[in-house]
């Protein structure tokens, strides 16, 4: 079968990145038998060197043409004086938009290799993390009603959480299916006790829960999901929640399975596309010298063969040589330890592709 990717290399690291992923997911297309077309496309600070914008009309329409796209990451210091509006990290808030992507899939994935990076204490992550945070990225608080007015007690702001049914229900449905794919299980987290939006949200998320009679779903509060992540780690399996409250426990997730080069994320809008990137920036201070971890884009292809091309045996073999390449004692600069062996980013992704 043959799979159309758009390519955004981007800036900074971002080529050097994307050429790792690249070698592998060939790697999976020569031994499990599928052919991969990718088309590199510009966005970002490149993009605005070679054509003055930063999301070029061709790109977006490329991009509406494949069956996925694999994002490096834009942006440095040479663009970064110019207005926000004209700046290279705006081209990712228009690909989100254009491509209508509401979804934001973000797994937190410890593996034991690199327990010696997780903040807590070791018997509370024994033998790994592996959950996912399902956020909505296109509705609520971020995008609501803003502004000021003045009252009696000076100057006010308002920021409105506003969801609507259609918004809750094609988020918690693709948590849902997430969570059939996975283990079973979904933590909705909202602030139900507190605020109207959240309870709309519990209702629609118990209604669409009768669409999946085989997921265990629970509802959380954002406070107590908060402490839990930190308590208890290992006891979630998917998490969906609104935009502002999967901003912040995505992140704490994150921080739980240590370093940023690890970890991959997705975006999608229902059905099999999807953008794939790692959650980094593009590491202005690395580009160019061999040193970046490729692991968290590499991860951002297996879950593009996951929920874009439904290729689990194929995800599961990149990610498992990337676990092997861990196993066996290889680290890229920024997650080294004594005693292992360091790596640049071409043997990094030399010997994971050799690995599947
Ligand atoms: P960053 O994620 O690029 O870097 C933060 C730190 O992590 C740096 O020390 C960097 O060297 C390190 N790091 C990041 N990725 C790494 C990797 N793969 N391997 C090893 N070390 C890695 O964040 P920043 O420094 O705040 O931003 C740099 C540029 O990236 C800015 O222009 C910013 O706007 C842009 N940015 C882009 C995206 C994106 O494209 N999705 C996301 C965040 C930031």
């Amino acid at each position: 079968m043959e799979y159309k990717i758009a390519v955004i290399s981007g800036d900074g690291i971002g080529p050097e990145i994307i050429e790792e992923a690249k070698k592998v997911l060939l790697k999976v297309g020569s031994k499990f038998g599928h052919s991969f077309v990718f088309n590199h496309v510009l966005a970002g600070g490149c993009a605005i060197d070679a054509t003055g914008e930063c999301l070029p009309e061709k790109t977006l329409s490329i991009c509406c043409d494949c069956d996925s796209v694999l994002l490096g990451a834009v942006g440095g210091p040479k663009w970064d004086d110019l207005p926000g509006d004209k700046r290279p990290e705006k081209a990712l808030l228009g690909l989100r938009q254009e491509l209508g992507l509401y979804a934001n899939l973000r797994p937190a994935l410890l593996f034991p290799e690199l327990s010696d990076a997780c903040p807590l204490k070791p018997e509370l992550v024994e033998g790994g993390v592996d959950l996912l945070v399902v956020r909505e990225l296109t509705g609520g608080i971020y995008f609501g009603e803003k502004g000021q007015c003045e009252t009696e007690c000076g100057t006010g702001a308002y920021d409105v959480e506003l969801y609507t049914e259609k918004e809750v229900e094609r988020i918690a449905r693709l948590a849902f299916n997430m969570a059939m794919k996975r283990n079973k299980k979904l933590t909705s987290v909202d602030k139900a006790n507190v605020l109207e939006s959240s309870r709309l949200w519990r209702r629609v998320v118990n209604r669409v829960s009768e669409d999946f009679p085989e997921v265990e779903l629970s509802h959380m509060y954002v406070d107590n999901a908060a402490m839990q992540l930190v308590r208890d780690p290992k006891q979630f399996d998917v998490i969906v929640t609104s935009n502002m409250f999967g901003d912040i426990l995505s992140d704490e997730a994150g921080m739980v399975v240590g370093s940023i080069g690890l970890l991959p994320s997705a975006s999608m809008r229902g059905g099999s596309f999807g953008m794939y990137e790692p959650i980094h920036g593009s590491a202005p201070d690395l580009g160019g010298k061999d040193v970046a971890n490729p692991i968290a884009t590499i991860l951002s292809a297996a879950m593009m063969l996951r929920y874009s091309f439904g290729l689990s045996e194929e995800a599961d073999a990149v990610e498992g040589a990337v676990k092997e390449f861990l196993k066996a004692g290889y680290r890229t600069q920024d997650i080294m330890t004594e005693g292992m062996k360091l790596t640049g980013t071409r043997e990094a992704g030399d010997r994971i592709a050799d690995a599947i």
